[in-house]
């Protein structure tokens, strides 16, 4: 479909037959072409680099994102490669215990959360993508998009080619080229003070049992760890940042020097971070934390965001690949059910818009008790015990529970309930 323009190609798209240019290989673009594919829908993924990314640690799969996975058949791709995660416990920088929070409950099947590398859980969705017959362009940076006159819409991408489709569906992440490309007044990422880095090890000297995290609100940052059934721990810390850095900056630095800035950020704690942290050969890239805050405009025409580009959740939800899977399986029901573009995508905007809000206010709320001044600090270290135990008994259904039934058609006038 990549080709210089030519009015021919926008002849060619003016039958009934669909196809959608999906924008960004990660984890909502595959899961998106596979939905897509089930209600009938052809698409090509255009990905901007040239191989099946997904750098960084890990993350969890949560059980609802799971669930959306398997009304197209895929969650046995994830279960294959994650682990299964229960809880999550939490403990002060004295060591003291604050409580424990569940990570939703078990499928029918017994399928609970898995926490997955991102590497694999990348890899999984696109090697199944190939396999279900899914083109995948690499290599196809989104630059420009508009709609044609005859109510298809053509992409621009930075190697000089083009596509043409029926729609544009960005998935593009939270740095979305298709969420300004909608509206160029579109907000941008929002920095939530903190940064993001992690690492691997198998010789820590720690007995961290599989499937529970322990995370710990030290003094001066947060610091979270898992062991995994291969005898490995898998951690991540969150160093406040009180400015954004910029890429080159965060670069910068060694893996040694994150290693000595760390270990000087938790010297003062409780609990294994020091140890974790220096028994890591190599630390992963550091990036910054942001989340996004509510974007007016999803959609124009023919184009639409989902996933990050829509909606980020601060890592702290630890919902939005589930937020970007569930988004792809509602999309691909609602372009499958009405008769327009249009009205699907207002009916997904209206199915989606209240819960993937509500998640991303979760997120903020969380992130925003990692890196209290002092006296927050102690406030929090007092009140968080008593939040968690409610939290704990309080039912977490309408971020866990959620079910989304493949065959219930989607109607015209559909709302979140
Ligand atoms: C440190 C960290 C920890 C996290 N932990 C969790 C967790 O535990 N649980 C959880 O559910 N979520 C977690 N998240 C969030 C989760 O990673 C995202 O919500 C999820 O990746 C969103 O999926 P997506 O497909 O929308 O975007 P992405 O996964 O970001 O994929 C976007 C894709 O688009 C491509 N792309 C970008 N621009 C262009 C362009 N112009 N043209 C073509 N392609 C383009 C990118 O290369 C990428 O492949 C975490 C995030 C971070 C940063």
């Amino acid at each position: 479909m990549n080709s210089p323009a030519t009015a021919l190609d926008e002849a060619a798209h003016t039958g009934t037959a669909k196809h959608a240019l999906i924008i960004g290989g990660g984890i909502a673009g595959p899961t998106l072409a596979m939905a897509l594919q089930r209600a009938g829908i052809e698409s090509t993924i255009y990905e901007a680099y040239p191989t099946s990314g997904g750098g960084g640690a890990f993350l969890t799969v949560a059980v609802n994102g799971l669930d959306a996975l398997r009304t197209i058949g895929l969650h046995g791709v994830v279960t294959k490669v994650g682990f299964p995660t229960g809880n999550i416990e939490l403990v002060s920088c004295t060591g003291k215990r604050l409580g424990e929070v569940p990570i939703g409950g078990a499928l029918p099947d017994g399928t609970v959360t898995q926490t997955v590398k991102r590497s694999d859980l990348y890899r999984v969705l696109y090697e199944e993508a190939l396999r279900r017959g899914i083109r995948i362009e690499h290599g196809k940076r989104l630059v420009d998009a508009e709609p044609t006159a005859n109510g298809g819409v053509v992409a621009r991408f930075a190697d000089g080619t083009r596509a043409m489709g029926d729609l544009l569906i960005g998935a593009d992440g939270i740095h979305s080229r298709t969420r300004q490309i909608i509206d160029p007044s579109a907000p941008q990422p929002r920095h939530t003070g903190l940064g993001n880095i992690g690492g691997f090890t198998r010789t820590a000297a720690v007995s961290a049992k599989p499937g529970g995290y322990s995370m710990i609100f030290g003094k001066r940052a947060f610091f979270g760890y898992i062991g995994t059934p291969s005898g490995e721990v898998w951690w991540f810390a969150n160093p406040p940042s009180v400015r954004e850095l910029t890429r080159a900056e965060l670069a910068a630095l060694t893996s040694e020097q994150w290693k000595e800035r760390l270990i000087a950020l938790f010297a003062q704690d409780a609990g294994p971070a020091v140890e974790i942290i220096r028994s890591t050969a190599e630390i992963l890239a550091a990036t910054d934390q942001h989340d996004m805050p509510t974007v007016p405009r999803w959609w124009r025409g023919p184009m639409i965001i989902i996933g990050d580009a829509a909606h980020a959740a601060s890592p702290s939800s630890g919902q939005g690949a589930s937020m970007a899977i569930e988004d792809a399986v509602v999309l691909a029901k609602c372009l499958r059910d009405l008769p327009d573009t249009e009205r699907a995508y207002a009916a997904f905007e209206r199915l989606r818009r209240p819960r993937v809000e509500r998640v991303v206010a979760f997120g903020a709320r969380s992130s925003s008790n990692k890196a209290p001044g002092p006296i927050a600090r102690r406030v929090r270290d007092l009140v968080l015990p008593i939040i968690l135990k409610r939290f704990a008994t309080a039912s977490q259904d309408w971020l866990f529970g959620h079910h989304i039934d493949w065959d219930a058609p989607v109607h015209v006038d559909a709302r979140a309930a």
